[in-house]
């Protein structure tokens, strides 16, 4: 295994940077940097300083050794936390190159915990998503994750999985014991409490997905009603641009926020416009399918004049996508609602873009429908489409196998589908990854974790 290096803080400048260093070669060559070498005790942090190839003065910097296997990678790894310049660190950073260190690939040292068994997969997932994390709900879930929630959660499944493989190869042995009725019964019993259990934990995808995609808000409606006018003052800045001529947002627009801690995608739809029957069905088709990709429809109508009959239509038109109906101008003495509170079972907001009265009533009803992702009480949520399909996958391998079961076929037959499914669960902490597809989720790293 040969060293490996990389700057482990983001680019740019900062008060301080972190080069941090693992593998076997790690001391030896951070001692070749620092004036008057390293005899460090590890985990305690020295003040030092950084040398060129020519014992000129680089940085002062303060260098940290951890002694493997227990250091973060489970290898030798120095931590050399110098002055964030950009100049600073390239110069330390060639330096080392130069010592025959090698510039670490994406994931690396993550990787390396993982073949240490420092972490397995879905942790080394978790640490990725933390950093990646967009909203304090979904850096919650990563933490979680890294703690072995997940893993914890799957290990009595595997445990009895297994059990139950042992169980059926030993029939398997021993050919004349034919598995007995009340085992084989038993077995049933378990494998469809397995279904159900890993079921209901893929089920969690479906609002845990949103944590790191965001809750995806298509906001719909006629012209000139003031979507774009409440995009931007959902968002706070003037990203859109508004007009008062119908139908200026020709194309949609999209912006991250987060509502209480919760990522969202706002998107700013072309709306639905009235010039002319082939062009109206154009805009009420692109609403649908705004719709459609969305997580949530958040309907703007303007308050301060009749509702049309397009306007209800807008309306009744949503179908099974969760929506939140904003009466928007509520500022003009025109202004009525003729909704009330609640209108089909949607909640209904009345709000002025220009003011900025009623927003926050309308954040809350916009993450209403999906508080029990959202809330500090959450249970564990899977929030990885990798997770997902190899849960869904279980589940299927299982039911497989429980069909063989009822139709009494060989153990062998029944046998396959355990094994798959053990497989499928293995892979979500590694223990069964295949080196391709492990190649594949660290690529997804950023250098220097
Ligand atoms: P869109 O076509 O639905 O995106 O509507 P715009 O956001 O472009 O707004 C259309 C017009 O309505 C503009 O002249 C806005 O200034 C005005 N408008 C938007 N929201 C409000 C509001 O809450 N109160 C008032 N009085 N005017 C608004």
């Amino acid at each position: 295994m040969n060293t490996i290096v990389a700057p482990a803080t983001a680019q740019g400048r900062s008060a301080i940077a972190v080069i941090r260093l693992s593998g076997p070669e790690s001391l030896t060559v951070a001692a070749k940097i620092v004036e008057g070498g390293l005899r460090p005790a590890p985990r305690k942090a020295s003040l030092k300083t950084i040398i060129n190839r020519d014992g000129e003065v680089l940085d002062r910097a303060l260098v940290t050794y951890f002694n493997g296997p227990d250091s973060f990678t489970g290898e030798d790894v120095v931590e050399i936390s110098c002055h964030g310049s950009p100049i600073v660190l390239r110069q330390i950073l060639d330096r080392v190159l130069e010592l025959g260190v090698r510039l670490a690939e994406a994931g690396e040292f993550t990787l390396r915990a993982l073949a240490n068994q420092k972490l397995n997969l879905s942790q080394a997932e978790a640490i990725r998503d933390l950093i990646d994390a967009r909203s304090s709900v979904a850096a919650k879930q990563a933490v979680r994750q890294l703690g072995g929630e997940l893993s914890g959660r799957l290990a009595p499944l595997k445990e009895r999985l297994l059990e139950i493989i042992v169980l059926l190869e030993s029939a398997l042995e021993f050919v004349e014991d034919d598995l007995p009725a009340t085992d084989a019964a038993q077995v049933a019993q378990d494998l469809s409490s397995m279904m159900s259990d890993l079921d209901q934990l893929a089920e969690t995808f479906s609002l845990g997905h949103l944590l790191t995609d965001g809750i995806k808000v298509a906001i719909i409606g006629p012209p000139n009603v003031g979507k774009s006018s409440l995009f931007n003052s959902l968002l706070g800045i003037d990203r859109a641009i508004v007009t008062n001529i119908p139908g200026t947002t020709r194309d949609s627009i999209s912006e991250q926020i987060s509502f209480a801690g919760v990522p969202v995608s706002l998107i700013d739809t072309a709306g639905v416009r009235d010039a002319g029957d082939a062009i109206e069905i154009i805009g009420i088709e692109r609403t649908r399918q705004a719709v459609a990709d969305a997580d949530l429809a958040l309907v703007v109508l303007d308050g301060s004049i009749t509702l049309s009959e397009n306007d209800w239509r807008v309306v009744d038109q949503l179908d099974s996508t969760p929506a939140v109906i904003a009466i928007n101008k509520q500022d003009l003495c025109s202004f009525m609602n003729p909704f009330g509170n609640a209108y089909d079972g949607k909640t209904v907001v009345q709000v002025s873009a220009l003011t900025g009265s009623g927003l926050a009533e309308l954040r809350t009803a916009i993450l209403q429908p999906f508080n029990s992702a959202t809330t500090d009480s959450a249970g564990l949520l899977i929030t990885n489409a990798r997770h997902y399909d190899l849960l869904r996958r279980a589940v299927a391998e299982l039911g497989s196998s429980l069909q063989c079961l009822h139709e009494e076929a060989s153990e062998e037959l029944v046998l396959v589908g355990l094994h798959n499914a053990l497989r499928n669960l293995g892979e979500i902490t590694g223990e069964t990854t295949a080196e391709d597809i492990l190649n594949r989720i660290f690529a997804t790293f950023c250098i220097g974790k």
